[in-house]
């Protein structure tokens, strides 16, 4: 396949805005690609040249691509500034100024070059390798080659949608579960479609859990009370609900991955569990989750989530760990020397944690005990808010782990506060507001905020948020979306309000507030008849959540849940 044709399918999809039609051009591209190109094609329409837990980044900045660009056309660094000014898009000004026709490459032939761009170091061997790619494309080539460069590519393609297209391209939507098992294994959509394409439906029925691919993470259901736990779990395991980081840690002989809870490769963040992992863990192969927590060694206290996140600064890595050493509690198993243990039940890859970490030190296992007393349970939880614990979750004994999946197998009971939800919301940025007021010198104000709705892979409003940032916050905020400005909604975004600037769905804040109210101006739950949910009184809790992608905030379904929630609560 040639590039040319990538580029071709690139603008189509650039040109829809209906999430339908861009799973029809999708579902043609892959078919259009072959065995050993389908996984590339994969990763660039994505904007991507791997999955994000292969931690490969270009490394080139707007003002390099810019220096390239005038070498490779030879035209001066002031004019491709002052053009790039004039279009907005980098993309563009390559498109407009490189005159040649280019040679023809093959898509695989850029793809090469792109990943020798982001594995060169020094950025004047960087620039060398971009002037030479740059000569070997079109005009209308280098316009998406730039763009994937910089980050730019935006094509408003996710995961999910990707994951229909391949269903589609098997000519049978039945096949949508199989590939999403695949894909919650292996965090890698460019493999599964690979693997497809090769082995067919077969090779997805054997798609196993590997070791250095890691496992899209189990996620929570809430509850309000110990009684709705026993009622749904019955007898069940309690643990103590840590507010740290979670890490997926991967041990395959002396090497160790770690990544986060959205799948991004942490392993330099974390040297003392590395350490700790390969000290301590004495079998050769080994998946395992935990919540990592910095911990005062004097007082035995846990730090807030803050100090542990810190450590996100990539200088310095090794002094902080010394004075502000790490503790993984462990909470669960996830494979062990060539056996799968995700089907197995929670009980028992409990059990095999506990006797693989006993008398570990780095490592822990989380506190844990099995009960079905609602009595014990209350008092297991008042216990751990005394002691600062965020609160507690409850475990389903027979469950497999559910990866990818958010179900009442794993139930949160957290602390809750009257005039409060039964818990914060995580919400995705889509736009916003200059402001009024003192706000104005600030150049922001407000923000339109959405939950994801995982059945159409798009995003409803549903709430504008003003307060909880600092002065400071509001304006690195500002700088933070100005990056990913558009000029017109993102298609995934579902609004009926205007903003005064609309940006790319990226950035993910949590917020808390007083009520779920019924309201006719968003669109999270909004149906012909009904009008949708919106949040009374929001206000931000957290800056923007590294560790979480869009696709991870809060569901409309769960603000369902919520709602009702409260109204159960106000019965009481
Ligand atoms: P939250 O904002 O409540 O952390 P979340 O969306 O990040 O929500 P949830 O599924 O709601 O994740 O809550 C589960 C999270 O709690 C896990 O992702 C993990 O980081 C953390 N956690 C702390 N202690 C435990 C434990 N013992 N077992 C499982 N998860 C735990």
């Amino acid at each position: 396949m040639l590039f040319r044709e990538l580029a071709e399918y690139f603008q189509r999809l650039e040109q829809t805005t209906s999430r339908l039609e861009m799973a029809d051009i999708l579902k043609e591209l892959v078919e259009r690609a072959g065995v050993d190109e389908v996984d590339k094609v994969v990763y660039l329409t994505l904007g991507e040249l791997l999955p994000a837990f292969r931690g490969v980044e270009f490394g080139v900045s707007e003002k390099l691509m810019m220096e390239a660009i005038s070498k490779a056309c030879g035209v001066r660094a002031k004019e491709v500034e002052s053009l790039y000014k004039d279009k907005g898009d980098l993309g563009e000004t390559a498109h407009y100024l490189v005159k040649w026709q280019g040679r023809g490459l093959s898509l695989s032939q850029v793809y090469d070059e792109l990943l020798g761009i982001a594995k060169t170091r020094g950025t004047l061997d960087k620039v060398m390798k971009l002037i030479s790619l740059l000569k070997g494309l079109s005009g209308f080539e280098a316009k998406y080659a730039v763009r994937v460069v910089i980050g730019r590519l935006r094509l408003g393609v996710g995961d999910a949608t990707l994951i229909d297209a391949l269903a589609l391209s098997m000519g049978d939507k039945a096949l949508k579960p199989l590939i999403e098992r695949a894909y919650n294994l292996c965090s890698d959509l460019g493999l599964v479609a690979r693997r497809l394409k090769e082995g067919g439906v077969g090779a997805l029925e054997e798609f196993k859990v590997q070791v250095g691919y890691p496992i899209r993470m189990a996620l929570a259901e809430r509850v309000v009370s110990a009684e709705e736990i026993v009622k749904r779990l019955g007898r069940c395991g309690v643990e103590a609900k840590y507010d740290g980081f979670r890490l997926q840690v991967h041990k395959d002989g002396q090497r160790v991955e770690i990544y986060s809870r959205n799948l991004e490769r942490m392993t330099e963040m974390f040297p003392d569990v590395v350490r700790g992992v390969l000290k301590d863990v004495k079998v050769s192969r080994v998946i395992l989750e935990g919540e990592a927590l910095t911990m005062n060694e004097e007082t035995g206290e846990f730090y807030p989530f803050q100090v542990t996140i810190q450590r996100k600064r990539k200088y310095g890595v090794e002094e902080y760990s010394q004075e502000y050493p790490i503790k993984l509690f462990c909470f669960d198993l996830l494979y062990i020397d060539g056996e799968d243990f995700t089907l197995k039940p929670f009980i028992e890859r409990r059990k095999k944690l506990e006797e693989l970490l006993s008398g570990t030190n780095t490592l822990n296992v989380s506190e844990m005990f099995v009960t079905d007393s609602v009595k014990e349970i209350e008092a297991f939880f008042e216990d751990a808010i005394t002691r600062g614990l965020e609160g507690i979750m409850a475990k389903r004994l027979d469950a497999p782990y559910n990866a990818g999946a958010r179900n009442f197998n794993w139930i949160k009971l957290k602390r809750s506060y009257r005039g409060a939800l039964a818990d914060t919301i995580d919400v995705v940025v889509v736009g916003y507001y200059y402001g009024k007021g003192a706000r104005v010198k600030l150049g922001i104000g407000g923000l339109l905020v959405a939950v994801y709705e995982p059945s159409t892979d798009t995003f409803k409003t549903v709430s504008k948020v003003g307060s909880g940032f600092t002065e400071e916050e509001w304006i690195r905020l500002r700088d933070m979306l100005d990056q990913i400005r558009l000029d017109h909604r993102h298609p995934r975004v579902d609004s009926l309000l205007e903003v005064d600037v609309w940006v790319e769905p990226r950035y993910v804040i949590t917020v808390n507030a007083d009520e779920i109210t019924r309201s006719p101006l968003h669109t999270a739950g909004r149906t012909s008849e009904e009008p949708g949910y919106a949040l009374r009184f929001p206000r931000a809790v957290s800056f923007v959540r590294e560790d979480k992608r869009p696709e991870d905030a809060n569901t409309v379904e769960e603000v369902l849940r919520l709602y009702q929630l409260q109204r159960k609560i106000s019965v009481e």
